[in-house]
This record gives C-alpha cells, structure tokens and sequence, in this order.
C-alpha cells in the first residue's frame, strides 16, 4: 500500500480507498452530519460554502472537500457556488460547477471560437503547405527538363 499524505491534514496515511487519512474521514463524516443537518433544519433558503463553514465554525477546505466529493448533493438546492471567475453567487445544478450559466457560456463560446479560429488557421497553412510542394514539385520537374533526364527516354 503506498504511503500518501492526506490531503487534508497533511499526515502521512497509508491509502487505501480514499486521498484522505482514517482520522480526517472519521472526522468528515462527523462534519457532513453536521452540516446537512443543519442545512436542512435552517429556515434560511440558500447556503454559500463559505457561510457554512463561518456559521458552523468547520474549515473551510473541509467544506469544499466534501462538496468535491458529492457528498452535499443532498442538501444541493439549498447551496450557493461563487463563480470562479466574475464572483457571482448562483445556483449549481451540479456539484462540480465552478462557473456560474453566464460565464460558462462566455468560456464555452470562446472555446469554440478558438477551436474554430485554430481549424481555420490549420486549412491556411495546409493550403499554403500544398502550394508550396507543388511548387517545389513543379521545380524538380523542370530542372529534370534542365538536365535533359526526361528528354533522353523520348
Ligand atoms: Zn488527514
Ligand atoms: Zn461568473
């Protein structure tokens, strides 16, 4: 078994199934239990990671981790996600959505058009390459003129 460091606490563990250590997910399950009880008693609609983990006093890594994990897929309607990149608070249909809609439109968009600009810019230089050879070919062909090789067989 090899030996790995919990990617929670840093100890060295042996692992087995999980990235974190024995202790760490004993721990964890402690904390979920916590947290979606308490998530799904509060009268409050919407929960953000970070408004959990001030409001439980739970470290904040251990909440992204479980959440990372799947494990608050159960209490999903009542979370919030801030998007990554603008700081958005939005609604996650999934767990693992780092995004809020609109900017992973944006990102999806100029993704494609990249890959598009990219396919684009590939027929350029395939066209260019062909020409070239042909060129080049052309060349070969009339210096063979040059030196009489085709002419000696006629
Ligand atoms: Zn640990
Ligand atoms: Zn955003």
């Amino acid at each position: 078994m090899p030996l790995c460091n919990c990617s929670l606490c840093g100890n060295v563990y042996q692992k087995v199934y999980s990235d974190i250590c024995h202790p760490c997910s004993k721990q964890n399950d402690a904390i979920l239990c916590k947290i979606i009880e308490y998530v799904s008693t509060s009268e409050k609609e919407n929960f953000l990671l970070e408004s959990i983990s001030a409001e439980l006093n739970i470290d904040i890594n251990i909440v992204k981790y479980l959440n990372k994990k799947g494990d608050l897929i159960q209490i999903k309607n009542k979370l919030l996600f801030t998007c990554r990149k603008c700081n958005e608070e939005f609604q996650p249909t999934c767990h693992k959505l780092e995004f809020c809609p609109n900017c992973q439109q944006n990102t999806y968009n100029s993704v494609y058009k990249e890959k598009e600009s990219l396919n684009k810019s590939n027929l350029l230089s395939q066209l260019e390459n062909s020409i070239k050879s042909k060129a080049a070919a052309k060349k070969r062909k009339d210096s063979d003129h040059d030196y009489g090789f085709k002419n000696s067989n006629s």
